[in-house]
C-alpha cells in the first residue's frame, strides 16, 4: 500500500491539497481533523473533550488519535491503493504507531507543505468566514494553533528531514491547483 503523509502548518493547505491528491490518484484521504470535528458534534464526553480542545487550539491525545487512524488503515487496506494522510502523525509520540501500520512492500512519501507564516493567519481568517470552522474564528486560537504546530509537529518534519526522507513543496504565493499539480509530479516520481 502507499502512504503519502502531507505535513504542513495550519492554513498550509494540506486539507485542499489532499482532496484534490486523493481524486487524482484515486486513493483514500484521511483528515484526523475532520474526523475529529464531526466525533465533536457528539455531546458526550468524548465530543465534548474533543471539541474543547480543538477549540483551545491544543491536540487531541495521542492514543485516541492512535487508535482512529489504526482503524482507518485496517478497513482501507482491502479497498485501495493508497491513503493520503492530512494531519498525522502529528506528534513524535505518533510516529511509531505510524511506522507500526505499515507493512513490508509498503511505500511512504512524505511531503512538507511550507507556507510563510504571514500567509497563514490571513488565510485561516479568511476560512473562518467560508467553512465555519470555530478554531479559525478568533486569531487568538488561530495563534495558539502555529505555538502547538511548532512545539509538536515541528519535531516530527525534524525527525523525517533528518533521514532525507522529507521533500518540501513551498506554497506561498500558489494557487491550489499548482501546489496540487507540484504535489502530484513529486509523487509520481517518487514512486
Ligand atoms: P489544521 O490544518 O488547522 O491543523 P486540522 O483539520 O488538520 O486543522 O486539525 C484540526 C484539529 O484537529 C487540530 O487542531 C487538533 O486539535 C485535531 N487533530 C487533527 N489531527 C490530529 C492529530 N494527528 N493528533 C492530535 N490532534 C489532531
Amino acid at each position: 500500500m502507499k502512504f503519502i503523509t502531507l505535513f504542513g502548518p495550519p492554513g498550509g493547505g494540506k486539507g485542499t491539497t489532499a482532496k484534490m491528491l486523493a481524486q487524482k490518484l484515486a486513493y483514500v484521504h484521511l483528515s484526523t481533523g475532520d474526523v475529529f470535528r464531526e466525533r465533536a458534534k457528539i455531546s458526550d464526553p468524548l465530543g465534548l473533550q474533543i471539541k474543547g480542545l480543538i477549540d483551545d487550539g491544543r491536540y487531541v491525545p495521542d492514543d485516541i488519535t492512535v487508535r482512529v487512524v489504526e482503524e482507518f488503515v485496517t478497513e482501507s487496506r482491502s479497498h485501495y491503493e493508497g491513503i493520503i494522510f492530512d494531519g498525522f502523525p502529528r506528534t513524535l509520540e505518533q510516529v511509531r504507531p505510524f511506522e507500526r501500520l505499515q507493512h513490508q512492500g509498503d511505500t511512504n512519501v512524505i511531503i512538507l507543505l511550507h507556507v510563510e507564516e504571514k500567509a497563514l493567519i490571513s488565510r485561516l481568517l479568511k476560512r473562518a468566514g467560508e467553512d465555519q470552522r470555530t478554531d479559525d474564528s478568533s486569531l487568538e486560537t488561530i495563534q495558539k494553533r502555529i505555538e502547538t504546530f511548532k512545539t509538536l509537529t515541528l519535531p516530527v518534519i525534524e525527525h523525517y528531514a533528518d533521514r532525507y526522507l522529507l521533500s518540501t513543496i513551498v506554497g506561498t504565493g500558489k494557487t491550489p491547483e499548482q501546489v496540487s499539480d507540484e504535489t502530484y509530479t513529486l509523487i509520481s516520481a517518487m514512486m
